[in-house]
């Protein structure tokens, strides 16, 4: 029977995947945590599939860009087609009607963030009205374990349907660390596709500026190329699968490489600046080699361009720049990269504790140093050692 639905709901997904509809330009203005929303589309407080929360219609947060509305949407329809049955899907908050701060959060600027209630089930696994329960690392409602648990399935499902949006690209999925566990686990479980699953490994995170969310998902979506093209910014990882958002950056990068080894300075400062403001993430490994030029203008604008472009995605180019750089730079370059850089993070992490990291040498200001050093320090107690990293302690 779940086979039956599985297969359903492949054939359904082949059936609806279409191009996506054109989006308005200029509506997500600047940054999430800073920026603004023009030209709002209000997300409907009911379907039959959802609800939002009182506490976001009474506030009207629940604005956003015409494409994270349409993505939002699409989610839960194909939600309740896929997983039929389920409750309906609780929704929090999105974006005032003109952006800017929200109460209690830091992002939802721009109309690219919402928050959703965790899916919840019973404790003999029916659904359950989906209110903002928090979660333990076991999996069960805080407030009421022995009656309500989340629904693996269906937040999995979730997770899923907005990965595979033809309306938006998922830029965060943002989750307490310990439910990414228990999600991951059952999706490995559960024969899921493993390639999904890296995928989600790196999609599904607590980043830095973000609260524990052991309560709620908080979904970000990409900047569509339209939207970028006029003022938005992605302002973090923008994924290699993520084609449309990724290609629009290829393609500006191509277009803007080649001035970086002209042989006029201001014509390399130029193509830097617009590296930097338009956050060209791939063009890093370019940017990289300027560190050392003959400008000093150049060396210190191409510094700034690897801080600025240091995401998820590239900060193992930055921190592996960082050994080749003098110690100053270095030191910056570590301390821009090391939170974002998974495994490799933790890695150069004990090589800083272990002071065998340029960026701790003497030549870098004491200030400099301990900074990192607690970077380091936070990081390792936070993520367990790589297998392949050599441990300090037996057992
Ligand atoms: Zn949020």
């Amino acid at each position: 029977m779940f086979i039956a639905i599985e297969i359903a709901a492949v054939v359904l997904a082949i059936l609806t995947a279409q191009d996506p509809q054109p989006s308005q330009p200029g509506q997500s203005i600047g940054h999430p945590y800073s920026g603004r929303l023009k030209r709002p589309v209000a997300f409907p407080a009911t379907s039959p599939h959802h609800i939002t929360q009182s506490s976001t219609r009474r506030g009207r947060i629940y604005f956003g860009t015409d494409y994270l509305v349409r993505f939002l949407s699409d989610t839960v329809r194909r939600l309740s087609e896929t997983m039929p049955g389920g409750a309906a899907l609780s929704v929090g908050n999105l974006s005032l009607e003109s952006g800017g701060n929200i109460p209690m959060s830091r992002s939802h600027n721009t109309g690219r963030d919402v928050d959703l209630g965790y899916i919840v089930e019973t404790a003999s696994g029916e659904p359950a009205p989906s209110y903002y329960h928090s979660f333990r690392k076991d999996g069960r409602s805080t407030e009421a374990p022995k009656r309500f648990r989340l629904d693996l399935a269906r937040n999995w499902a979730v997770f899923e349907l907005m990965m595979s949006s033809s309306e938006a690209e998922l830029q965060y999925f943002i989750v307490a660390p310990y439910i990414e566990t228990i999600l991951i686990k059952w999706a490995k479980a559960n024969g899921k596709d493993p390639e999904l699953i890296r995928r989600a490994e790196q999609v599904m995170m607590l980043p830095a500026w973000a609260k524990l969310h052991d309560n709620h998902i908080h979904a970000r979506v990409l900047c569509t190329p339209e939207d970028w093209a006029e003022k938005c910014d992605n302002g973090g990882p923008v994924w290699p699968w993520a084609t449309r958002m990724a290609s629009a950056l290829e393609d500006l990068r191509r277009e803007v490489v080649p001035a970086l080894a002209s042989a006029d300075p201001a014509a390399r400062l130029a193509a830097l600046h617009t590296i930097t403001s338009r956050g060209v993430g791939p063009a890093v490994t370019d940017v990289v080699p300027l560190l050392t030029d003959a400008d000093e203008k150049v060396r210190a604008e191409a510094e700034n361009a690897l801080v600025a472009l240091t995401t998820e995605v590239t900060a193992q180019t930055v921190l592996e720049a960082a050994f080749t750089a003098s110690p100053k730079v270095a030191a910056r370059l570590v301390a821009a990269a090391l939170p974002l850089a998974g495994d490799n993070g933790v890695r150069t992490a004990r090589a800083v504790i272990d002071g065998r990291h340029p960026a701790v040498t003497e030549g870098v200001p004491k200030k400099d140093r301990e900074k990192i050093t607690r970077f380091a320090n936070r990081l390792l107690v936070s993520h367990p050692i790589p297998p392949d990293a050599p441990s300090s302690s037996p057992g």
